[in-house]
């Protein structure tokens, strides 16, 4: 098994590098930084978000994994203590040949400007905002005009983002098992000109959404941890990334509820009820 660490730069995530490395090399797992077939993210969820974006173009043959050095993190759900723990389950799980894995959605985006398309994927989400005054926008499903949004923007999510910025904005947690897209209002203005729906909507596989920001606006365009700036956007269209998907490696099970409760609500088991 090949593999390769993706750490947040701290001092603690850089030790537990070190203490990685020492732990599998000499079982036999190769450290190769181009083509590894696990991605081990040590720091946040945003140390995930970056190993993901260095390595989307490898999506096929990589798993990733995570351990967390801060808090629980969604995607880093090993804690440091457990490094031992995981470097056997890897070195078992290559000795087996034998690497089972989670597989999640994402979101594609197609940027239309005058020079042509460009694609790109999120993990979690992207959003559009104005920068200067609010983002006027109309808003196209499956080619229908849907809505004329006026607000602070729109946040398009993934089921594995769906616990992130869609979940601060309202939005559903969606269970990753579902191949759907989720398009959330980040305050939206309601009056008798700009009228929005105001509910988050999930979009199934093969529906897509179209938004046409009014001409000549500047765009905050954010994909996942990365932003940027725009005034060249005609158009965005997003809808379920079809036949991509993320890998997680699952050494042992986690099921979503049970993190999505772990990271939530708290390490405590619900107590069980006496009759
Ligand atoms: P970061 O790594 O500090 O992440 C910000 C917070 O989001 C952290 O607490 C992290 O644990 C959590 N997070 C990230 N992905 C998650 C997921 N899938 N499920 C549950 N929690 C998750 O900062 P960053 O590197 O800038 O991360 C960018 C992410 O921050 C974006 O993808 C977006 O989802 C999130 N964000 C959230 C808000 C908000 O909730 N108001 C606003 C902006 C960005």
């Amino acid at each position: 098994m090949k593999y390769n660490v993706v750490h947040r730069g701290d001092e603690v995530s850089f030790q537990l590098m070190q203490t990685f490395h020492r732990l599998v090399e000499p079982h036999g797992l190769i450290h190769d930084e181009e083509t590894p077939d696990v991605v081990l993210s040590i720091g946040g969820d945003g140390t995930m978000l970056h190993a993901f974006h260095q390595y989307k173009d490898q999506l096929e043959t990589i798993a990733f994994v995570g351990i967390h050095t801060g808090r629980l993190g969604f995607f880093a759900d090993w804690k440091p203590d457990e490094v031992e723990l995981l470097a056997d389950m890897m070195i078992e799980s290559s000795r087996l040949n034998d690497l089972r894995v989670v597989k999640y959605p994402l979101v594609e985006i197609q940027i239309t400007t005058a020079q042509g398309i460009e694609t790109q994927l999120a993990l979690n989400e992207f959003t559009l905002k104005g920068v200067d005054v609010t983002l006027m926008a109309e808003l196209h499903i499956n080619d229908e005009p849907f809505e004329t949004f006026r607000g602070d923007g729109i946040c398009i999510s993934t089921p594995p983002g769906s616990t992130a910025y869609n979940k601060s904005l309202g939005g559903a947690i969606v269970h990753p098992s579902l191949d759907a897209i989720q398009i959330a209002e980040i305050a939206s203005i309601n009056n008798r000109v700009f009228r929005t729906l105001g509910s988050p909507i999930l979009l199934p596989k093969h529906h897509h959404c179209d938004i046409y920001p009014r001409s000549h606006q500047t765009i905050l365009l954010s994909l996942d941890h990365v932003i940027m700036q725009r005034n060249d956007i005609i158009s965005i269209r997003s809808m379920v990334a079809a036949g991509k998907k993320v890998k997680f490696a699952r050494f042992r099970p986690f099921p979503f509820w049970s993190r999505v409760r772990e990271a939530f609500i708290g390490y405590e088991p619900i107590q069980e009820r006496k009759p």
